[in-house]
């Protein structure tokens, strides 16, 4: 018998295949990763500090709110997908997809989205376009990031079901477009979403979950108060992954995709992502494990 380590096997990372029964996943709208200091984000930044990351995160192009929700939810660019507008005429196009919460359903995994209270014609869309792509259940909360992230982690500590729990946090967005990327009141609303992030630290040492922490887009590239131009500032999103299976450290090398996240959660509930997905497994995120072999 010989001990060895099994993620330098060539099945790396099948340890965390189907370990993991629960995912959070934080999609915090418009926040840039250069905001995650001390000074501006100190629990993001303590977050970070624990998590795995890689040392550049990207989003699809157009970066823009619709195409990049619809590729984490599909797994797809936005050239694949097409929806780069939220209008009625594009709800059809979901039925061609491969939806991320159908694949999970699949595996028995349910999928519950907490968001912003929305006005009431973007809810009715919302409500079609998540029933369309297999989400079980959604949950519109008070819009303070606080309650946001609450209703998110108690959905996790409520029950014991294998599930994908989404929190979307609006906040640095607006006040991006209203104010300006990296003005005053765009640290402002980060830093309200800093102190509800407060809230997910007692789950991150657990082996069976996964926490994600990312953003759509970033801002400020072009235009101060918009991200939808090509552009370096405006592509570049966080991303944390964190939880008992997480090897911390910041990992060199090619930017990591929004695109990869899909592929990487179906990998933790024990699936593969279908061959439409166009990102990969983010492997060297996971711990390596001592196994007798
Ligand atoms: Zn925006």
């Amino acid at each position: 018998m010989r001990l060895q380590f099994l993620a330098r096997m060539p099945n790396q990372g099948a340890t965390v295949s189907g370990m993991i029964r629960k995912v959070l996943l934080i999609v915090i709208d418009g926040l840039r990763p250069d905001l995650i200091t001390g000074d501006d984000m100190p629990v993001l930044h303590a977050l970070q500090e624990r998590s795995w990351r890689p040392s550049q995160a990207r989003t699809v192009r157009p970066s823009i709110t619709v195409a990049a929700l619809t590729s984490l939810g599909s797994g797809v660019a936005p050239a694949t997908h097409g929806l780069t507008e939220a209008r009625l005429r594009h709800l059809p196009r979901v039925r061609t997809l491969s939806p991320l919460p159908a694949e999970l359903r699949r595996l028995g995994v349910g999928t519950t989205i907490v968001t912003p209270e929305l006005p009431s014609a973007a809810r009715w869309m919302a409500g079609a376009l998540l029933r369309l792509a297999g989400v079980s259940r959604l949950i519109a909360n008070s819009s303070a990031p606080l309650s946001l992230v609450e209703a998110g982690v108690g959905q996790i500590d409520g029950n014991s079901l294998r599930e994908m729990v989404v929190v979307y946090l609006n906040d640095a967005d607006l006040a991006g477009h209203a104010w300006g990327w990296m003005s005053a009141g765009y640290r402002q609303a980060a830093r309200m979403i800093d102190r509800a992030l407060a809230c997910i630290l007692p789950l991150t040492d657990d082996p069976e979950r996964l926490i994600i922490i990312t953003a759509d887009h970033g801002g400020g590239g072009v235009l101060d108060d918009d991200h939808d131009h090509p552009h370096p500032l405006n592509d570049a999103i966080p991303l944390l992954l964190l939880g008992g299976r997480v090897a911390p450290g910041m990992a060199r090398g090619e930017p990591v995709s929004l695109l990869d996240i899909p592929p990487t959660v179906l990998h933790g509930f024990g699936g593969a992502a279908p061959r439409s997905y166009e990102g990969r497994v983010i492997h060297e995120a996971f711990a390596q494990e001592l196994v007798w072999a």
